[in-house]
């Protein structure tokens, strides 16, 4: 199939974005996008300024995270952390690049400059004795709309899609692929913030 025929190139942008939502609730509050064929146009917004790019991307997840927590839909959140157990939900958070870079700041804010190890399948940041987030007030998206069940289940497109299109368009605007696995973008982040 060619780059013309591809489904997801076809409905990327906002088009893509929606049927990530749709998936992802099912799973997380976003998807990976996984199809190797996506080509990025080169994005205007970026500057030749890498760390103002991040700044400024990382000021608009913040943005989104202290909107979502002053208007959050109602939940039964009671700090299990069975959500942060990936071994027991079989679900992980997948992760746009400005959160990542968001988690990572805040990694390095708590003295890491690496993730913790964690052989368990339970999320490096858990504390493994305090059983608390270890960057709680930097957690990524997925962490915030709670797709445990124990919580009632993730927030439904209607309450989030808005403000999972601006992730989106953070993600775009910093040539991301999509959601990515929180281990593996955070690592990635810490990374990138050298
Ligand atoms: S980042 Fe924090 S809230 Fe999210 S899964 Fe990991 S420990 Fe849990």
């Amino acid at each position: 199939m060619g780059l013309g025929q591809c489904a997801c190139v076809r409905i990327r942008n906002l088009e893509h974005a929606r049927i990530n939502i749709a998936k992802t609730f099912h799973l997380s509050s976003l998807t990976p996008h996984t199809c190797p064929l996506i080509v990025r146009k080169r994005n205007p917004h970026k500057t030749s300024d890498p760390r103002r790019d991040t700044e400024e991307a990382v000021a608009g997840v913040r943005q989104i995270y202290a909107e979502l927590k002053a208007n959050p839909p109602e939940r039964n959140c009671t700090l299990q952390t069975e959500c942060c157990r990936f071994q027991i939900t079989g679900q992980t958070p997948v992760l746009t690049k400005g959160e990542a870079l968001t988690a990572a700041k805040a990694v390095r804010s708590a003295g890491r400059k690496e993730l913790p190890k964690r052989d368990d399948g339970a999320c490096p940041l858990l504390h493994p004795y305090t059983s608390r987030c270890m960057i709680y007030e930097g957690r990524p998206f997925g962490c915030r709309t709670h797709f445990c069940e124990a919580a009632g289940g993730p927030y439904s497109r209607r309450e989030v899609s808005d403000w999972i299109r601006r992730l989106e368009e953070i993600d775009e605007r910093l040539g991301g692929d999509g959601g990515r696995d929180i281990t593996v973008a955070i690592r990635d982040a810490l990374e990138d913030l050298k």
